[in-house]
């Protein structure tokens, strides 16, 4: 069976773009999450979209798994083969097909990363929302996964941003969804059924996509960082819906002590006593020095009012290497293993994302007492999306992969993958009684959520994925219902 089905992989992809050798596969059975690894029978790499219907269709025909894969950075453990079979691995096809600066879209293939758009589109003055994660990273698999960048305080999250796409199905049919459909402008997917729907936010369960239409958007000449600091998440909080009422800052992130620290300290320390405990950055950008001015007036003029309420926000500078790492991206600092993994020896999770802005200080107070109990830090980042309607409240929490018994163990007698399991698991508890719905959820998570899910939900969400893949074979397991 192995050797008949690599030896069509083979002829598919040709000699070198597939295997199964045990120290090639090795590397896709892990990630930086607690997820156990587990290896994939077959990688493939593909190098155009008749290649994968051809694998897709050999796949669904022979009822083996198919794991869509770019980097594996997601933590999440999203990548990891539940049940073996094999892992796509969509790097070879990293063509920007399309930069359209007149109505500001660009069209990529799956292995496109930040870094790569990011340089292509410096050129032509524009930029897309860049997250703070590794700048080798899939745009796509970013966005279609609901990914956050730094354009998400004013324009929304990057799933938001995305204008068309073409997608193989599980069956091998290909299809374009949205203005691509109907003529060769990827524009749009409105005013059409949200088709698109189908395939976002879905890990990979649903299709390949393989082709991608983003928004883009001009760079303003004149940018101005202004960073405040409070002493407490209340006032913190108040300050975001302060400030995000104007629509005017590009990005509001607001950190707290632990995650403006390059890195992040792991096991947990105390803050200095005089430090302030939050932290936020507001990117303002304008087109005219007159325009900033007035938007600095504007900025300063919140400060005071909410002083007058009673309010420690207080102008307040942010560490200089944090503050380097969240706003010149894609980060060279923040998206690298420097500020995470470095501190953590490799282990990286995170619970969040999606949370009402009126429920974080009381989440944050629990997630502090959950991860403080486990020795984390309560590394904690708070962001509005689309100025107020839904915002980010996400922990970092790096820690040690090394199991007990090592000599060199920080946190003596602990099972550090299962404490760490154990400490985001009690914060995504904590998290869905205060309306918070996690994003990019390990498996761990679904089981959290689906327990509290409508059960009209449930029965819509298999039914989709039923229809769509109908012998399962799409990176089966990850919604913790099939
Ligand atoms: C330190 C650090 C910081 C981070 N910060 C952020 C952040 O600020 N914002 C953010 O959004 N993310 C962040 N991330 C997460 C991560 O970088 C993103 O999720 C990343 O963009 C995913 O890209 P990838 O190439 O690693 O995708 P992968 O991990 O390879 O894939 C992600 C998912 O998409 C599926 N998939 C991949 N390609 C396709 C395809 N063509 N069709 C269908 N499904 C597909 C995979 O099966 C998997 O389920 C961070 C990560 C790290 C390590």
């Amino acid at each position: 069976m192995g050797d008949k089905i690599l030896r069509i992989l083979k002829e598919i992809v040709g000699d070198e773009y597939a295997s199964a050798d045990e120290a090639v596969l090795y590397p896709y059975s892990f990630d930086l999450t607690w997820a156990k690894p587990r290896m994939p029978d077959y990688v493939v790499l593909p190098n155009t979209v008749e290649d994968i219907q051809r694998i897709l269709r050999l796949a669904n025909r022979e009822r083996i798994p198919v794991v869509p894969y770019v980097s594996g950075t997601n933590i999440g453990g999203l990548c990891i083969p539940e049940n073996g079979g094999i892992i796509m691995d969509l790097k070879r096809m990293n063509k920007i097909i399309e930069i359209n600066t007149e109505t500001g879209y660009v069209v990529v293939e799956p292995g496109v990363t930040h870094a790569q758009l990011s340089a292509a589109l410096k050129k032509e003055g524009f930029t897309f929302s860049w997250p703070v994660g590794p700048p080798a990273a899939s745009v796509l698999a970013c966005a279609i996964n609901c990914g956050i960048g730094h354009l998400a305080s004013k324009f929304g999250i990057n799933a938001e941003n995305i204008s068309s796409m073409e997608v193989v199905l599980p069956t091998g049919e290909v299809a374009k969804i949205g203005s691509c459909a109907f003529s060769d402008s990827w524009h749009s997917l409105w005013p059409l059924p949200q088709l698109a729907g189908l395939f976002i936010g879905w890990l990979g369960t649903t299709g390949i996509v393989t082709k991608l239409g983003v928004w883009i958007y001009d760079i303003p000449p004149f940018i101005k960082v202004e960073t405040v600091a409070t002493d407490n998440v209340e006032d913190m909080a108040r300050w975001q819906r302060a400030i995000r009422r104007t629509y005017v800052p590009l990005d509001v992130t607001a950190v707290s002590w632990w995650l403006a620290q390059v890195p992040i300290p792991h096991p947990y320390v105390e803050k200095p006593k005089d430090a302030p405990e939050w932290y936020c950055f507001n990117v303002l950008t304008a087109w005219t020095e007159k325009q900033m001015d007035a938007y600095v007036d504007l900025f300063n003029k919140i400060v005071k009012e909410e002083q007058q309420r009673g309010s420690s926000v207080r102008p307040y500078p942010y560490p200089e290497e944090a503050l380097k790492g969240r706003t010149q991206l894609p980060s060279r600092i923040v998206g690298t293993t420097k500020n995470y993994c470095g501190s953590g020896v490799a282990g990286l999770s995170w619970p969040g994302t999606f949370t009402p802005a009126s429920n974080w200080p009381p989440l944050y107070h629990e997630w502090k007492t959950i991860l403080i109990k486990h020795h984390f830090s309560p590394a904690v980042r708070l962001t509005n999306f689309q100025g107020a309607h839904y915002g980010m409240m996400r922990a970092f929490v790096p820690f040690d992969k090394r199991k007990v018994g090592d000599p060199n163990l920080r946190i003596k007698g602990i099972d550090n993958q299962e404490n760490a399991r154990q400490a985001l698991l009690e914060c995504v508890e904590a998290g869905v009684k205060y309306g918070m719905i996690p994003y990019k959820p390990p498996v761990d998570f679904w089981s959290i959520l689906n327990r509290k899910a409508d059960p009209g939900f449930i029965s819509l969400l298999t039914k989709v994925k039923d229809m769509l893949d109908p012998n399962g074979i799409m990176n089966p397991g990850k919604l913790g219902v099939r």
